[in-house]
């Protein structure tokens, strides 16, 4: 199947070189996932000279991971502050320090090939949607001290001479986030990890797992992989692969924009180089793309608006912040789906001997996802139990089969917190 039409797709480098799964193969682990979280977990394994094949049931890169926001941070979905009120300071401060890791593991994984994977200025600024210039002070100082960050205040009057809407206050300056072709990075992984010896089959799904003695029989449509360890990295994709893993899993479906060109009329918006998000709960989040283009980001819902619909919502939605660019046009808008656990936390750990899973990166996947990876190649191959961090997390039940229903709910539930809190806070509307 064909990359769904996206800024990405659009601009993605060469192909990898795969082909369907026709045999039946014996090896040491099977992954079954290609997005970031499965390809990153068969790159830590093969580069720990463990032998892995890599089942992806479309094209490597296809989900969410070739076609997201492309921001690359530290931290989870969950806030790293109520991380330290659930579990105490120093397991939190384990867990973020993880991720932290993660995004060095990725600056060292693009060496040479920054080109044509990093997009605009290293940073991101996170604006208050909300008159709290305190609150902000505060976050900054939190994550400052406890989690090592290197987070810099910025006063309103700055905000608003780099982003020219009435909509934020104060705001911060994050450094060290980067910006990827999303697509691009996956793909370069997937050929890094293949040169070190992973064999990835597309167009494969794996519609069976059975357990044979102690080992994972995988059945695709064509063949079959018997292996001694199977990972799930199946995402909002999984489907009823695995029932626990399944019920466990809030499939969410979340929303990006390309304009067309602004030319000078961006200068109109955005001065600055840095990407945004906003700190609401339903928050939007955009960088500067291409020949001055905004990728605009945001939105859940239920059920997914055709193409045109979903352009012109997501066009609203950017004109709410910006309304001087009334007139833009949108160029191309899509979705794609993301895997929540309840938590908001990554599911990372193990069934059953053997049977491993590397899910629930919702929202905040580019750098989990390789931390998922490493971990999980590393209790295979050294038995490392630095994923059992993870364990108080669990695979709770989503309520499912009304998951889409629970995510819209959760997601108008957002809306009216942040509407509540703008009405308490904020005095210019
Ligand atoms: C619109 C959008 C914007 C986002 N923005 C950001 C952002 O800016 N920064 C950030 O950090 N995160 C962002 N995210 C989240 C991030 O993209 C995801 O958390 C991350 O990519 C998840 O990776 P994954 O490998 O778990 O899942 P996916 O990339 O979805 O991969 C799962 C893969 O498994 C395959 N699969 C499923 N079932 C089977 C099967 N039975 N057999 C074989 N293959 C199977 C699917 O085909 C799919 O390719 C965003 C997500 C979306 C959708």
């Amino acid at each position: 199947m064909a990359y769904p039409d996206t800024y990405y797709s659009r601009t993605v480098g060469p192909d990898l070189v795969t082909e369907p799964l026709s045999e039946y193969i014996e090896t040491k682990v099977c992954v079954i996932g290609g997005g970031l979280a499965g390809v990153s977990t068969g790159m830590g394994l093969v580069e720990r000279h463990i032998d892995c094949v890599l089942l992806e049931g479309q094209q490597v890169g296809w989900g969410a991971s070739g076609r997201n926001g492309g921001f690359v941070s530290a931290g989870f979905s969950q806030s790293a502050l109520k991380l330290v009120s659930w579990l105490g300071e120093s397991h939190a401060k384990r867990l973020y320090k993880l991720t932290c890791n993660a995004v060095d593991l990725i600056e060292q994984r693009i060496i040479g090939f920054e080109d044509s994977i990093v997009e605009g200025e290293p940073g991101s600024i996170t604006a208050s949607w909300f008159d709290d210039e305190k609150g902000v002070r505060r976050y900054v100082d939190d994550m400052n001290r406890i989690f090592d960050e290197d987070l810099q205040f910025w006063s309103r009057q700055r905000v608003a001479e780099s982003y020219l809407t009435d909509r934020y206050f104060d705001g911060f300056l994050n450094p060290r986030t980067l910006c990827f072709q999303s697509l691009n990075y996956v793909l370069h992984l997937a050929r890094l990890a293949q040169a070190s010896g992973l064999r990835i089959f597309d167009a494969t799904p794996a519609l069976r797992v059975q357990k044979k003695k102690d080992q994972w029989l995988v059945i695709t449509p064509s063949g079959s992989i018997l292996a001694d360890n199977v990972v799930y990295a199946c995402s909002g994709y999984i489907g009823s692969l695995q029932p626990k893993l399944s019920r466990a899993t809030l499939p969410v479906a979340t929303y990006v924009l390309l304009t067309q060109e602004l030319g000078s009329r961006l200068a109109d918006a955005v001065r600055s180089p840095y990407a945004v998000s906003d700190n609401r709960f339903s928050s939007n989040y955009y960088r500067i793309v291409g020949n001055r283009r905004l990728l605009w980001g945001g939105r859940v819902s239920m059920f997914q608006p055709s193409q045109k619909k979903l352009a012109g919502l997501m066009l609203k939605d950017l004109l709410s912040v910006y309304p001087q660019l009334a007139g833009i046009q949108a160029d191309v808008a899509w979705g794609g789906t993301m895997g929540y656990a309840r938590h908001k936390m990554p599911q990372i750990g193990q069934l059953s001997a053997g049977e491993w899973y590397c899910q629930g990166f919702g929202g905040h996947g580019m750098a989990t996802t390789t931390l998922g990876g490493e971990l999980i190649a590393s209790a295979i191959a050294t038995d490392d139990t630095r994923y059992q961090l993870f364990s108080p997390f669990g695979l709770r039940y989503v309520g499912k089969p009304f998951g889409p229903v629970i995510a819209q709910m959760a997601y108008w539930s957002y809306q009216l917190q942040d509407a509540l809190r703008v009405s308490r806070l904020n005095r210019k509307f």
